[in-house]
């Protein structure tokens, strides 16, 4: 026969189960009970953060340990970026942002798959993200692996064919022109296929809730240009 405490054990088990990530039966605190940050704001902050970054004068926000205490039980990132997971790009880094602020996602040349569409439809729709930014930046390994892979009809070794396949419809649009263009080309793809994206994404892109923006990393000035999306194709 259970005792009280294993029957309450068992029960805690089964709502855990059942919250989403990120939250607790101590603090129920969900995205919709949160404050939204709207996309327009979230560019703001990063812009703003950015340019500490650029200038020298970074100022650390929200990394004490008041900041880790205040979020041990629940986050509401106003932002998801999903970067290349190349180690001079890093989001928070960046973007001078602190604990609890930006949802990243990465991987090498910032591509889509089941996993980082997931994880970003997870911050938009469970933790209350409203803006999506695409993070490549200047002379990507994943891009300049994909343009040589393509040039010698060859294949890359390994998984890293993979990244190649993501990145060749990039390649293909930016033939003749250099690696930048393809980079470019790549963060406004995968934007775009983002605001496509059924059934989560697309729906919210329709509405006006969310915004989804490509931005190129220079590594040399390490600004962040948002790219127009004019220039997609
Ligand atoms: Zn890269």
């Amino acid at each position: 026969m259970k005792s009280n405490s294993s029957i309450l054990a068992a029960a805690c088990a089964a709502i855990s189960v059942i919250l989403p990530l990120g939250t607790s039966a101590k603090d129920p605190a969900h995205a919709d009970a949160a404050p939204k940050v709207s996309p327009a704001d979230a560019l703001a902050r990063l812009k703003s953060g950015n340019a500490h970054f650029v200038s020298g004068k970074l100022e650390h926000p929200r990394q004490t340990s008041g900041r880790r205490k205040e979020l041990a039980t629940s986050q509401h990132p106003f932002a998801v970026v999903l970067a290349c997971a190349d180690s001079r790009t890093s989001p928070e880094v960046v973007f001078d942002q602190g604990l609890g602020d930006v949802f990243v996602v990465r991987v090498a040349g910032n591509v889509l798959n089941d996993e980082t569409v997931g994880s970003i439809e997870y911050a938009i729709d469970h933790l209350g993200a409203q803006l999506i930014v695409v993070l490549g930046h200047e002379r990507c390994g994943a891009i300049q692996a994909a343009r040589d892979t393509i040039a010698a009809k060859g294949e890359a070794p390994g998984h890293i064919q993979s990244l190649v396949k993501a990145i060749a419809p990039a390649v293909e649009a930016t033939a003749g022109a250099d690696a930048e263009a393809t980079a470019k080309a790549n963060e406004l793809n995968v934007a775009k296929e983002l605001r496509e994206s059924e059934p989560i994404l697309k729906e919210l892109v329709a509405k006006g809730t969310i915004s989804v923006v490509a931005a190129h990393y220079d590594l040399d000035t390490g600004a962040v240009e948002f790219l127009k999306e004019a220039a997609a194709k």
